[in-house]
């Protein structure tokens, strides 16, 4: 008979590390399956200084690789591979995996979130050739070269603060004439000589034979329109969340988003959300973080009402931990 894990948790971001470390801590067999990044999107973030205690080295990378290690410690087994579907209709919940399958009596469905496209011409084509989306992989191919960033939030104005330690010229390109990102965030940007702002403004086109060499754009209050060279296109226009294969499984709202309640139940019983997956007002490391501690403990819960005991993983039969 094939092992059943107590907990099957999807997506290996600060959400799905942090229900992996609280499912172990309290003794319940735990595996998270991620195919991607270990971290998520915190991995691509440089700098993370709103985390509470991450005040040396607080990378995202860094903090992100703390939090696997430290899951692992407690008995988290961490497994690379690609989550394809799911059989939710017994009491045995099937992980469908690309070549096997996890049986677990709960599933945490905490695969996050990706960045959006600017849906401009010219971006698809050239990406990767110029236009990227993640300031820490790609933002050394800048190193003196004249960039833009686009968009307003967070990322975008605290990546472009990154981007300068690389760049010799930051842009800002916002649609609105203030920043959505964090006071604080755009207090540090305003004062840092490399980054300057256009506002009001939409990039209508990424050009560039074969390689990024300017957008065009267009003043949304005047209507003029101008060509800006550049060698380079940042995009932090939002994210979407990652719930293709959740659809027909979970439900979700009219943007993809998966409902779950603040006990981080979703519309199947035994089935959890946590992170940036979810429909929520706030979506930061701390509160993914908290969802993932809220997640596994109510799938401890439900696993003491459902079933008759909890699954020892191994490590701990053999006394490894008090
Ligand atoms: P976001 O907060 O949704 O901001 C997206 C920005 O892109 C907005 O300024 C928006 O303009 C602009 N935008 C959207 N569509 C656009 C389009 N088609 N053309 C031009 N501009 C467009 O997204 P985010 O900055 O990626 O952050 C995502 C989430 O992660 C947020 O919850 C954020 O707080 C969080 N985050 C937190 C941190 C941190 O705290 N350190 C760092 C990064 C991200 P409008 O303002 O006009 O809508």
């Amino acid at each position: 008979m094939s092992k059943i894990y107590d907990v099957a948790i999807i997506g290996g971001g600060p959400a799905g590390l942090s229900a992996g470390l609280y499912a172990s801590r309290s003794k319940m067999s735990a595996v998270i399956i991620e195919k991607g990044k270990w971290g998520g999107q915190t991995a691509t973030t440089e700098e993370l200084e709103n985390y509470p205690g991450s005040m040396e080295n607080p990378t995202g990378p860094k903090v992100t690789e703390r939090m696997k290690a430290q899951a692992e410690e407690f008995g988290t087994e961490c497994l690379k591979d690609e989550v394809i579907g799911f059989d939710f209709s017994g009491k045995i919940k099937i992980v469908k995996l690309s070549k096997s399958e996890i049986k677990a009596k709960t599933v945490i469905y905490a695969t996050g979130a990706r960045p959006m496209l600017l849906g401009a011409p010219g971006e698809v084509e050239l990406r990767g050739k110029g236009v990227s989306y993640c300031a820490t992989c790609d933002g050394d191919f800048f190193t003196e070269l004249e960039i833009v960033a686009i968009g307003g939030g967070d990322a975008a104005v605290e990546e472009s603060i990154y981007l300068t330690k690389f760049a010799d010229k930051v842009t800002i390109i916002h649609r609105r004439d203030e920043f959505r990102a964090a006071k604080s965030i755009v207090e540090k940007a305003m004062q840092n000589d490399k980054i300057s702002v256009i506002w009001n403004t939409v990039v209508e086109e990424i050009y560039g034979d074969g390689i990024v060499e300017g957008v065009k754009l267009k003043n949304i209050v005047t209507g003029e329109q101008t060509d800006f060279k550049t060698d380079g296109v940042f995009v932090f226009v939002g994210t979407k969340p990652i719930t293709e294969i959740a659809k027909g499984h979970i439900e979700l709202d009219a943007k993809g988003y998966v409902i779950a309640d603040e006990e981080m139940r979703t519309s199947v019983e035994g089935v959890f959300a946590a992170g940036d997956v979810r429909v929520k007002s706030l979506r930061q490391v701390i509160t993914a973080c908290a969802d993932g501690a809220i997640a596994a403990v109510n799938a401890e819960r439900y696993i003491e009402k459902n079933f008759e005991h909890i699954t020892l993983p191994d490590a701990k039969k053999e006394g490894g931990w008090v």
